[in-house]
């Protein structure tokens, strides 16, 4: 028989396999507790669960189904990519980064990416497979056990490898998870999915009961622009998106952050910001400016401190809010844009000599 993976299961779900077992609701409550607010991934080291459950529990299940490979750390600024390999193989990064109050981890939803944005290494691999709800909450809780004492909050970007509204499913369960105090106690504000296009599913997350925040990755100032910058992802019309990520806004006390790609000589010119400052004034969005990060294939630049400064000026007077993400692990290949690098390409060509 398969074995399960708990942390795969929903909170009822869990509930239910535990009750399945002949022990009583606590017992439910304690192996919760275990998982998600201690951290623990060992079976064996659940002291307050009795000998036999215990055993019962070990010979079926498993509370992750990942384990790190690699861990690598920036000198610049201590962020930590971690590289995680599944039952299959597949492998995906995480990153941890810490701030002085406060921890985010950015989680991959996806193993590589199957768009095709021009300016991120990600969608330069091979697109495998979704992961599924407990291979997303692995990396979470894998990542908030090594930041510091597991009663420390942490927030959650969706922001890794992938698309996470190509996998819509697991990421509103593996939301629900979070969300559940029981699980990871984490409200709407410490958890965001970003996207890159799809209104419909936009507002299928608005609906979904799952409490998170939406930034859109809107990367370039009209249609045109986006089509040429990310082919797959412009399908539809900047409108719809703005459209769709109003209703998310509308949908509950949720925020909506429009995420902006700067690129020298492609989305950074006057005319640019004018453009956005259109798009965005009087809109419920705030906008966060991301310096592009150079990946190893494109021939794109990073931009200067005066070229960013000059951005902002021109958008700060129409724009509600506007910040400028300064990107963490540039040393290690941890930055927006830059997983899935040469770790995970060298898995696909097996050593010469290798048994
Ligand atoms: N697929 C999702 C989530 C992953 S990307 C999405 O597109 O939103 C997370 C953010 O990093 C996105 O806003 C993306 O536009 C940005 N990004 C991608 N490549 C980048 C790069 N080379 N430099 C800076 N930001 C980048």
């Amino acid at each position: 028989m398969e074995r399960t993976h708990l942390r795969n299961l929903s909170i009822d779900e869990l509930r239910d396999f535990v009750l399945q077992t002949g022990e009583p609701e606590y017992r439910f409550r304690q192996l919760a507790a275990w998982i998600y607010a201690r951290l623990e991934s060992r079976i064996d080291d659940m002291s307050d669960l009795p000998h036999a459950f215990r055993e019962r529990l070990a010979s079926s299940s498993d509370v992750t189904a990942s384990a790190p490979v690699s861990i690598q750390q920036s000198a610049i600024d201590g962020t930590r990519k971690f590289l995680l390999e599944f039952a299959d193989g597949a492998r995906v990064e995480s990153v941890l980064m810490r701030y002085d109050r406060r921890n985010t981890v950015c989680l991959s939803s996806q193993v590589g990416c199957p768009l095709d944005c021009v300016f991120c290494e990600t969608a330069k691999g091979r697109f495998q497979r979704n992961l599924t709800a407990g291979e997303i909450l692995d990396q979470l809780c894998l990542l908030k056990s090594e930041a510091g004492p597991p009663s420390q909050k942490i927030n959650v970007v969706f922001m890794g490898m992938g698309e996470p509204l190509l996998n819509l499913p697991s990421v509103v369960a593996a939301i629900k998870v979070m969300n559940d105090p029981l699980g990871l106690d984490l409200g709407a504000g410490r958890i965001t999915v970003s996207t890159s296009s799809f209104p419909d599913r936009i507002r299928e997350l608005a609906d979904s009961g799952a409490e998170c925040s939406l930034a859109l990755s809107l990367n370039a100032p009209n249609d045109e622009k986006r089509r040429e910058l990310m082919p797959k992802a412009s399908h539809f019309a900047i409108a719809d998106l703005l459209a769709a990520a109003r209703y998310f806004v509308g949908s509950g006390r949720r925020h909506a952050t429009l995420e902006y790609v700067l690129i020298p000589g492609h989305t950074m010119a006057d005319a640019d910001a004018g453009q956005l400052g259109v798009l965005v004034r009087g809109q419920p969005f705030k906008v966060n400016l991301i310096p592009y990060n150079p990946g190893r294939h494109d021939p794109f630049q990073r931009p200067t401190e005066a070229e960013i400064d000059r951005f902002v000026r021109r958008l700060l007077p129409v724009a509600p809010a506007v910040t400028v993400r300064r990107s963490r692990g540039v040393d290690i290949d941890a930055a927006c844009g830059q997983l899935w690098n040469a770790s995970l390409m060298e898995k696909k060509k097996p050593a010469k000599g290798a048994a």
